[in-house]
C-alpha cells in the first residue's frame, strides 16, 4: 500500500527549485503541457517519467530500509519533508540490539574484538544534520547482518563457538580477503585473522603498500569448527549466504581467496589451491586471486615467495585500476 501510494505520487522540482508532489494524472498533464510548449516528443516524456519513477523507487527502498513507512502531506500538496536526523534514529542502535544477546556475544560486539568500524565522523555535516555517507550506509548494512547472525544456530557450530567471527575492516575496501574459518584466537576475540596466521596476513597486506584497516577480511565460516577441523560441506552451505551478502555490500574491486576452502567454495570447484593460485579468476564478475592460506605458510615458509608473486599481481591490478579511475 505504501509503495502504491508513493508510486502514484511523484516528486518534481519546479523551475524555482521548489519541490512539488504530483499525482500521476497531474504529472501526465504537466508533461503534456511541456510537450505543447517545448515540443517534447512522447518518447522523451516516457523517458522522463521512467527516470522519475525509478528515482522514487530508489528513495522508497532506502526509506523502507530505515523503517519509514509513511510520508506526511500537507493540504497544500507539498511534501512535509522529514529531515534525515528523524530518519536515522529509527535504525536500531547496535548497542540496543546487542544488549539482548548472550553475554559472550556482547563482549565481541562492544569489546576489543569488535567487528564494527567506528562511526565515520565525516558523515557529520553540521549541528544535528547528519547525512549518511556511502561508508556509513555500508557499515550499517553490515551491522544489520551481523546482528542477525548473532542468533544463528543453523549449524552445530553455533553451539560450540565462543564468539561469532563476522568480519573486520573497511566497508569501502577495494580489496577483500576471504579465509576459511575462525581458529582458537579468532573464536576468543571475535575477529578474523588475529593469531599468528593473522599477523602474517597483516605483513602480507603491508608488503603491498596497504594497511590492514584499508581492506576487509572475512571467512567462509563465521564460527570455529571444534579443534580447528576442516569445515564440513553442510556447514559451508549453511554459512555461505552470509559471506555472499558481505561481498555484495562491500563490492570490492578484487577478492583474494586464502587457501583451499575459500577458493573452492567461491569458485565452486574441487581443484586444489596449488593449481588455482597465481592467477585471477572471477567471482560474480569480481576478479579473484587465489593464494595460499597464511596458516599454510607458517608450516611451509618456502612457499612465501609464491604468495608474494600472487600479491604483487593484486597490487599491480589495483594500481592499474586506480590509474584508470583517476583518468575518469
Ligand atoms: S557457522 Fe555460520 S551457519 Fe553455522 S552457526 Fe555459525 S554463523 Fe550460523
Amino acid at each position: 500500500m505504501h509503495k502504491l501510494v508513493l508510486i502514484k505520487h511523484v516528486l518534481v522540482e519546479t523551475g524555482n527549485g521548489e519541490k512539488k508532489l504530483l499525482e500521476n494524472n497531474t504529472l501526465v498533464a504537466w508533461c503534456l503541457r511541456g510537450r505543447e510548449s517545448n515540443h517534447m516528443h512522447m518518447d522523451e516524456i516516457k523517458r522522463e517519467l521512467a527516470s522519475i519513477i525509478s528515482a522514487v523507487k530508489a528513495r522508497i527502498d532506502l526509506e523502507e530500509r530505515f523503517g519509514v513507512d509513511t510520508i506526511t502531506l500537507s493540504k497544500s500538496n507539498k511534501v512535509t519533508s522529514r529531515p534525515l536526523p528523524n530518519v536515522v534514529p529509527q535504525i536500531k542502535p547496535i548497542e540496543a540490539a546487542v544488549v539482548r544477546k548472550p553475554v559472550k556475544e556482547q563482549i565481541s560486539a562492544s569489546g576489543a574484538g569488535t567487528n564494527v568500524c567506528p562511526p565515520d565522523d565525516s558523515t557529520k555535516i553540521s549541528g544535528d544534520l547528519t547525512f549518511m555517507s556511502e561508508k556509513e550506509r555500508k557499515r550499517k548494512l553490515l551491522e544489520e547482518i551481523r546482528n542477525e547472525m548473532l542468533a544463528c544456530h543453523k549449524c552445530p557450530l553455533g553451539k560450540t563457538r565462543t564468539n561469532l567471527v563476522f568480519g573486520v575492516g573497511n566497508p569501502l575496501a577495494r580489496l577483500m580477503f576471504v579465509g576459511e574459518a575462525p581458529g582458537r584466537d579468532e573464536d576468543l576475540q571475535g575477529e578474523p585473522f588475529v593469531g599468528r596466521a593473522g599477523q602474517l596476513l597483516t605483513k602480507i597486506i603491508e608488503a603491498i603498500g596497504m594497511k590492514r584497516s584499508d581492506v576487509y577480511i572475512a571467512n567462509v565460516l563465521k564460527c570455529r569448527p571444534p579443534g580447528n577441523r576442516n569445515p564440513l560441506p553442510e556447514e559451508i552451505v549453511l554459512c555461505m549466504p552470509y559471506l555472499i551478502k558481505q561481498i555484495e555490500i562491500i563490492q570490492p574491486k578484487v577478492l583474494c581467496a586464502l587457501g583451499t576452502f575459500a577458493a573452492q567454495t567461491l569458485l565452486n570447484t574441487k581443484a586444489p589451491v596449488g593449481t588455482l593460485r597465481g592467477r585471477f579468476h572471477e567471482y560474480k564478475g569480481i576478479p579473484m586471486m587465489v593464494t595460499f592460506h597464511p596458516a599454510y605458510l607458517l608450516r611451509n615458509p618456502n612457499d612465501k615467495v609464491k604468495v608474494w608473486d600472487d600479491m604483487k599481481k593484486v597490487r599491480d591490478f589495483l594500481g592499474e585500476l586506480s590509474g584508470k579511475d583517476s583518468k575518469i
